[in-house]
């Protein structure tokens, strides 16, 4: 019997391939026209690819390294050594080194308090125990706080706070009044440390794929062929003991023996099931919101920024674009700077005119690397949350309470009813490296199940 899995995301065609290497028949239903979810491609006008949607990986991120291997593609340095990296925090600029574990230059005492701060949150985030958040010691009450209440209570100076409430936004693409506490603590140890997910050297920033990251799941596509169908919606999902059958938009049916759906939760709680899904299940998806975040582009003849002794990255507390990168390609030319408007700055951002953000972001790129960035060749951006098959990005945040009342429903299966995707994952969780590990995970389970 065939396996159906919903969404040609990194997770849906993962687990496809591990199920077709499994002998399975496998098709794939994917609302786009294209593949890749929340890895997308893009291209300048002279044909310089950019990537619209998730692009970096890094080390312990061992099954994407081994996956870009097995599918011949190649990777290379996050543009990170050519100069330093500009803090603009409280209206003040200063340079710092791009290492891990540097920190910016601040006055003694918000040093400190910075130090002490980092230290509590990460002996915190070492506790947490990542295949069942909700029994991590004190779960109950590290779930029953925001972030932003952590914060406020653990840091004391305005620089300190600033700082974690920078890297919260960076990390989640929400507020620190969003984000439950416990939440924020399992998705850092999920990703090795906070110090990890914001680090390009030797951190979640510190290799791209040659071409894109989307070439990932293009080239996983091609081998599947016309197993994966695209412009696919799926509208209803019925399950009982024989089996399931899945309706699209388009009024197609598809049978099978078990689906997986590798929605992010949001959407995968939007879809009709016959019979309805489990209270505890639904109300999990009713509680996981996305996070806010656009994608913005500038494209120059060079990379100017580097003769001034910079490397592209910046660091602010003022927006719109509060983090930038040097997302230049391998050869180093043209000069691309990248930047993202996150959390509240991007709800607001969203609703400006197309000249009105353009001219803010690059208002922001001219803050940090001088006016010649008020004139590039080219500009681009892509609002997430407008994406009618994502809703929001990078991923979905657990607010206060979730983890410790619904936690248990999120990998659950319902009947033939298989839960895959970023945000079921125990390591890396939120990232590529996640959606490719769930969707491995499930196959594997599916696979079993059939066995046995
Ligand atoms: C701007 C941005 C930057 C990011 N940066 C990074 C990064 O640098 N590194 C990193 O590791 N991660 C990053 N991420 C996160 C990473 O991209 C995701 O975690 C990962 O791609 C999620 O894969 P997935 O398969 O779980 O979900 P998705 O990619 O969301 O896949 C779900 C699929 O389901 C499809 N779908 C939706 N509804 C339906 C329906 N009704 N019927 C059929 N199909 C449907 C969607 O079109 C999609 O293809 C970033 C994400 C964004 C958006």
């Amino acid at each position: 019997m065939t396996v159906v899995v919903v969404g040609a995301g990194l997770s849906g065609l993962a687990a496809a391939r591990r199920l077709v290497a499994g002998g399975h028949e496998v098709v794939v239903l994917e609302a786009r026209d294209r593949v890749g979810g929340r890895t997308e491609g893009g291209r300048l006008t002279d044909g310089t690819p950019v990537e619209l949607g998730g692009q970096w990986i890094g080390p312990t991120q061992d099954r994407m390294y081994e996956l870009v291997a097995e599918l011949g593609l190649e990777w290379f340095r996050t543009h990170n050594d050519d100069g330093l990296l500009l803090v603009d925090l409280r209206g003040r600029q200063s340079r710092m080194a791009p290492h891990k574990g540097a920190v910016p230059r601040l006055g003694p005492f918000a040093l400190a308090d910075l130090g002490q701060g980092l230290l509590r949150f990460s002996r915190l985030a070492a506790r947490t125990d990542l295949e069942r958040p909700w029994e991590s010691p004190d779960a109950e009450v590290l779930d029953g706080q925001t972030f932003a209440s952590w914060i406020h209570r653990n840091l004391r100076t305005p620089s300190g706070r600033a700082y974690f409430r920078i890297a919260c936004e960076a990390v989640f693409a929400a507020d620190a009044s969003d984000v439950s506490l416990l939440h924020a603590l399992f998705y850092s140890h999920s990703g090795t440390d906070l110090e990890t997910l914001l680090s390009v050297d030797r951190g979640a920033q510190q290799d791209r794929i040659v071409g894109g990251s989307v070439r990932i799941a293009e080239t996983m596509a091609a081998a599947l062929g016309d197993r994966v169908r695209l412009g696919q919606p799926v509208r209803r999902i019925s399950n009982d003991d024989s089996g399931v059958r899945l309706e699209t938009r388009g009024g197609e049916v598809v049978t099978g023996s078990h689906v997986v759906v590798t929605l992010p939760p949001t959407l995968a709680g939007r879809l009709e099931y016959a019979p309805a899904l489990p209270s505890w299940r639904d109300q999990l998806t009713q509680r996981l919101p996305a996070g806010s975040v656009v994608k913005c582009y500038a494209a120059y003849d060079e990379p100017f920024w580097r003769a001034t002794g910079l490397n592209g990255q910046a660091a602010s507390d003022r927006g719109p674009v509060k983090v930038t990168f040097d997302n230049s390609p391998p050869s180093g030319r043209p000069g691309v700077l990248m930047g993202f408007v996150e959390a509240g700055d991007a709800r607001h951002f969203a609703r400006l005119s197309p000249d009105d953000r353009r001219r803010a972001v690059l208002e922001c790129f001219a803050r940090y690397f001088g006016p010649r960035a008020l004139a590039p060749v080219e500009y681009l951006e892509r609002d997430w949350m407008a994406e009618e098959f994502t809703r929001g990005c990078y991923g979905a945040h657990f607010t206060p309470g979730v983890w410790t009342s619904y936690g248990h429903a999120l990998r659950e299966p319902v009947g033939r009813i298989h839960w895959a995707g970023a945000e079921t994952a125990a390591v890396w969780n939120g990232y590529m490296e996640g959606a490719v590990r769930s969707g491995e995970a499930v196959a594997d389970r599916i696979g079993a199940e059939v066995a046995g």
